[in-house]
């Protein structure tokens, strides 16, 4: 899942670009309105972080400049401000929630996540299935047969796009771009190490194999039964 983060305070846009990434997020970040709404226009977003107050353009008018152009990713507005005139500004303009600074990372993270969901095309989706394996959006957990599995930030990401997308084939520079921001061109090893593991937790010891690498393709996630 990627999200773009705007915010022109270096601290506050480092910390949340490096919490979420932890978090398993692909994240980029603009430190001005201008380079913001660029962004959100030419490359897909499942989410926006918007500070009002900006340089160049501010939050407002990033938000209605990815509404003009009928982007539907949700949007999160950060705020010094705590009046109440401005909360309901960023709500008439699209805004889907607003979070007033300082807030706890924790926080923001839970409101990120709960917003995912929303805008997911599937709403009521808290969890990802095939065959016997369940990947639980809101507790961050999977399990197969019943049995809990323990994943890395990275490995998660990597088994969500493997199940939101079943049954395609995702090839390499895909999988790179969504989990791990990096261009086809970047070592791709990352990857296949990366799937090595996933297949070693939730597939290898299991039955059927879900995993299947597609020769100079890439990789499918389908029960073969
Ligand atoms: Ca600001």
């Amino acid at each position: 899942m990627k999200i773009l983060i705007v915010e022109d305070e270096a601290k506050t846009g480092d910390y949340l670009k490096q919490g979420l990434t932890e978090a398993g997020f692909v994240v980029d970040l603009a430190r001005n309105g201008t380079d913001g709404l660029h962004l959100a226009l030419t490359e897909n977003f499942d989410l926006a972080i918007l500070d009002v107050m900006l340089p160049g353009l501010d939050g407002w008018g990033i938000l209605t400049g990815i509404r003009r152009a009928a982007k539907d990713m949700p949007v999160l507005f950060l705020s010094a401000r705590d009046h109440v005139e401005d909360r309901v500004k960023g709500l008439e303009l699209g805004a889907d929630d607003y979070l007033v600074k300082p807030f706890a990372f924790s926080e923001l993270l839970a409101r990120v996540r709960t917003l995912l969901r929303r805008g997911s095309k599937a709403p009521s989706a808290d969890f990802l299935r095939l065959a016997d394996l369940e990947l639980d959006l809101i507790r961050r957990r999977v399990s197969r047969s019943g049995k809990r599995i323990d994943l890395t930030a990275k490995e998660f990401a990597l088994l969500e796009l493997l199940l939101r997308r079943q049954g395609e084939v995702l090839p390499r520079s895909l999988i790179a771009s969504q989990v791990w921001d990096m261009n086809f061109d970047s070592d791709t090893n990352v990857i296949e190490v990366a799937m090595r593991r996933l297949r070693a937790k939730v597939d290898d010891p299991f039955d059927p194999k879900l995993i299947r690498t597609v020769r100079g393709m890439g990789y499918v996630m389908e029960n073969p039964a």
